[in-house]
């Protein structure tokens, strides 16, 4: 359930556009020339970073597992290349929620509720969703409609950047800004417009058919909701709410997979294990040790992997590392080609005290999956935890100039120089860390550490101060924004 309050995402947003900060529900204020003039694509990035590291570090159902959001980012950059504009920065995670939602925020973040991954009944269906998101991006939609909004109150915005927060039936939002008596102006403006939704449809089934998935995936899934939401009448799947389907929508939709060839896509290994990963997680581990174990007993199941990996996987959780190693042998035996297999086959071996096992099974991975991102942060703890720091050190070195933005490599830096003892390189990581999350104050006071650290070489030192001196700049000009602002 997403908690973050929009009162809280007003401050971010604010304070990027040099507004006042102080918000109340019955004082908001109006955006007017600023939503229309000042949304360079670089602000839009910058509000979307924003709302995306609050979301990361506050809201409790960010799912922060690598291997589900390594998932949506493949099958999601796979879209994006096969879309009209294939430069276009987007950056997938998944929420846990297990109502059907999807939503396009500010600078390409898409987030995807578990519930919509858990109820598509093919991969082409969840691609469907996705290409509908990825071309509200693309055709820059959302600024659009803000653009377009008569009333261009701060609540609005927000409403629209962070599409699920306002629309959520039973949300905790309503206590901040959404209770005022601009709740219900904020419902019906939340919508993208007819016109919107319709060429997200068109260009997401384009990019679904140049992608290779079954076009029909699209108009099945969107009829599926449409189905539960006459069913439910007031309490409507949130997808409904945020991306108003009509009749004509869904027969658009249908008639233009009418006309094309009937294909059948085969879905990925990874579209099964991802799900079983997110059942194992919603539940309890020795309940999931039940479930999966029955199913695979009596041989009830779509995909015998994903059954296998899911049983392998709770076992692993339940702490029964022999028996999840004999589910991981005969999930091996299967010989399908996954990442999430191999870093499963390797987690396991750790688990078990074969340090050297996981790290054979993890380099083999590496050369196969390079951009897995859950195999990357499997293989650096394992080094870290066989005591292997200079390897741990030189394999960081090489992955960060890759991912510069990738906080949590940063974290195993900043961990690896503490275990062997460099304390100005770890406390200069750490803040790198913190900075990529937003948080300014923390990651000054670690530069802070750094240039009380003893250990250091003049270069570094060096690099301590000027780092400190940019960051300072930056907390100046941002208490300089609050002070104008209030
Ligand atoms: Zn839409």
């Amino acid at each position: 359930m997403i908690r973050i309050t929009l009162a809280a995402l007003s401050f971010v947003v604010l304070a990027l556009l040099g507004r006042p900060q102080a918000v109340l529900a019955d004082d908001l204020p109006d955006l007017g020339e600023a939503a229309r003039s000042e949304f360079s694509p670089q602000l839009e990035r910058k509000i979307g970073e924003r709302i995306f590291n609050e979301i990361r570090l506050r809201e409790p159902s960010y799912v922060d597992d690598a291997e589900i959001n390594d998932y949506l980012n493949r099958l999601g950059s796979r879209l994006v290349a096969a879309s009209p504009n294939p430069t276009v920065d987007c950056q997938f995670f998944a929420i846990r929620d297990n109502t059907v939602n999807a939503f396009a925020m500010f600078g390409g973040f898409i987030g995807v509720n578990t519930g919509t991954l858990l109820t598509a009944q093919s991969e082409s269906e969840l691609a469907g969703v996705l290409a509908h998101e990825i071309s509200h991006v693309t055709q820059n939609h959302l600024a659009r409609q803000i653009a377009r909004e008569k009333q261009n109150s701060i609540a609005t915005m927000i409403a629209m950047a962070v599409g699920v927060l306002a629309a959520r039936s039973n949300s905790q939002v309503a206590s901040a800004a959404i209770a005022s008596a601009q709740a219900g102006s904020i419902q019906s403006q939340l919508a993208y417009s007819r016109d919107f939704e319709r060429e997200a449809d068109r260009m997401g089934y384009q990019t679904l058919a140049s992608a290779g998935y079954n076009v029909r995936g699209m108009g099945d899934f969107f009829g599926r909701l449409q189905q539960a939401g006459r069913v439910y009448e007031n309490n409507a799947p949130v997808y409904l709410r945020s991306h108003p389907l009509t009749v004509e929508r869904i027969s658009d939709m249908q008639n233009r997979a009418d006309g094309s060839p009937y294909r059948q896509v085969a879905d990925s290994v990874d579209f099964h294990l991802v799900r079983a990963r997110i059942r194992v997680q919603s539940s309890g581990a020795r309940e999931a040790v039940g479930d999966f174990g029955a199913q695979l007993r009596e041989k009830k199941y779509a995909s015998e992997a994903a059954t296998r990996y899911g049983l392998a996987y709770s076992l692993l959780r339940a702490k029964e590392v022999a028996a999840a190693q004999r589910e991981v042998e005969a999930l091996l035996a299967l010989k399908l080609s996954s990442p999430m297999i191999a870093g499963l086959a390797a987690e396991t071996r750790l688990a078990s005290g074969d340090q050297a096992g996981a790290l054979l099974i993890y380099r083999d991975a590496l050369q196969r999956y390079p951009q897995s991102r859950a195999l990357v942060y499997g293989y650096a703890e394992a080094l870290l935890a066989a005591g292997q720091y200079e390897q741990g050190q030189r394999f960081l070195d090489a992955q960060l100039p890759l991912y510069a933005s990738d906080y949590r490599l940063y974290g195993l830096q900043a961990r690896t120089f503490a275990l062997t003892g460099k304390r100005l390189q770890q406390h200069r990581a750490q803040a790198e860390f913190y900075l990529l999350q937003g948080q300014l104050g923390p990651a000054v006071e670690q530069l802070q550490f750094a240039q009380q650290a003893t250990d250091g070489s003049f270069f570094e030192q060096s690099a301590v101060d000027a780092r400190l001196r940019e960051l300072r700049k930056l907390q100046a000009e941002e208490a300089k924004q609050k002070r104008n602002g209030g």
